[in-house]
């Protein structure tokens, strides 16, 4: 059924718990943790629970999830301390813009100066 957990997905097993991460925050529908191979001092992915492949996927079917996964980000970024400079949340979509997970996430990027446009 749509939003499943997904038996070969690596972000439903880090949301069960089956493989663990540095958890910095979660709610009831969203977790939020570091990533394993940080871009920025501060560099955390949201994540809804409910498995969709990419965050367009997740609006659509979910918007309330989606809505989530934003306010978190914001909240990471305010507890992280990088709101008052500014900060970067970036939805790779699709393997040519450099997906390589496919269960939608947010990357919550600050603490160093972050380039416009983006490479
Ligand atoms: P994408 O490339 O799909 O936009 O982002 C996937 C992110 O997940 C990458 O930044 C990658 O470093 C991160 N990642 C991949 N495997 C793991 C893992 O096992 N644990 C954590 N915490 N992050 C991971
Ligand atoms: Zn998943």
């Amino acid at each position: 059924m749509a939003g499943e957990p997904q038996a070969d997905c690596l972000f439903c097993k880090i949301v069960t718990g089956d493989i663990p991460a540095t958890i910095v925050r979660e709610t009831d529908t969203t977790v939020a943790f570091r990533d394993i191979n940080p871009q920025a001092p501060t560099h955390v992915l949201v994540i809804p629970k409910v498995h969709y492949p990419d965050a367009a996927a997740l609006a659509a079917a979910d918007p309330q999830a989606m809505v989530d996964v934003l306010r978190e980000a914001g909240v990471v970024a305010a507890e992280e301390k990088i709101d008052g400079h500014g900060y970067r949340i970036v939805f790779n979509t699709g393997a040519g813009a450099g997906q390589t997970v496919w269960h939608a996430h947010a990357h919550v990027l600050g603490g160093r100066g972050l380039e416009w446009p983006p490479g």
